[in-house]
């Protein structure tokens, strides 16, 4: 099988005001061309419009880290898909890790705001992970097949094919704990294999998965190279220009985007 083209992908969190992503957006762009990899920024609501406007010579994506599942309505204080995609964004993070724990966000959910993230025409980036407790207790493929089964749920192959995997172990989260390379690559080749029974070869072996927890620049090039990790999502190394580009351009030079 042949690696995929690379993404990397920067979820800004709760981070950044309106000027301090223009100013991120200022340092990084002009040093962006030529490089290996697909360059994806999930910023915060209040900046995607102004990012998207600043990104729009370049190749860089904009998108979003949340969105609700409904068309549009009474819910106060939510944001829909097609306000995110009218500002700009052409893709949205579902189910962090963050989300389903500190917001409570099932499987269920995540697989309702797929179904509309598709009709919205974004791009999903579709999170799944086991705990530490999971992986000491051995339940790593319970855990992420029950994850997959219910995420991806109803979905046909031409729309499995639009969809982003990113493999974030729980306890590799903002904690400095990176999974070494051999444990990324081996659930993620059960990921892929989970996607290939159930969506078919063809999906599997197009499908992007990407690796998060801890990803930084002294790091990603190890992970970049295992066959079944197509990229990175990345928190707290995106923050800052310098930290965010040494990542990109660690990206190896046989992995294109
Ligand atoms: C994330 O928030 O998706 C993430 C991977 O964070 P960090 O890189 O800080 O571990």
């Amino acid at each position: 099988m042949s690696k995929r083209p690379c993404i990397i992908a920067a979820n800004w969190k709760m981070y950044k005001t309106l000027h301090e992503s223009k100013d991120f957006m200022r340092a990084v762009l002009p040093k962006l061309s030529g490089v290996q990899a697909e360059v994806l920024i999930a910023a915060p609501f209040t900046s995607i419009a102004a990012v998207a406007a600043m990104a729009e010579e370049s190749s860089v994506q904009i998108g979003a880290q949340n969105m609700n599942d409904a068309s549009e309505g009474a819910f106060t204080g939510e944001v829909a898909a097609k306000m995110v995609k009218d500002a700009g964004a052409t893709f949205v993070i579902l189910g962090h890790s963050e989300r389903r724990k500190l917001f409570g966000e099932s499987s269920e959910l995540v697989n309702l705001k797929l179904k509309r993230s598709f009709e919205e025409g974004l791009r999903p980036i579709v999170c799944i992970g086991e705990t530490k407790e999971d992986r000491m207790s051995g339940k790593i493929e319970e855990v992420l097949g029950d994850q997959l089964s219910k995420s991806l749920s109803g979905l046909n192959p031409d729309q499995a094919k639009q969809v982003v995997l990113a493999y974030e172990p729980v306890w590799a989260i903002g904690t400095g704990d990176v999974a070494t390379p051999k444990q990324a690559q081996e659930t993620q080749k059960f990921c892929r294999e989970w996607v290939q029974k159930t969506f078919g070869e063809e999906v599997a072996s197009r499908m992007p998965i990407l690796y998060g927890g801890s990803v930084k620049g002294s790091n990603a090039k190890e992970l970049l190279e295992m066959e079944d990790i197509d990229g990175a999502l990345v928190g707290g190394a995106s923050l800052k220009p310098d930290s965010f580009l040494e990542i990109v351009q660690a990206v190896p030079v046989n992995v294109s985007a």
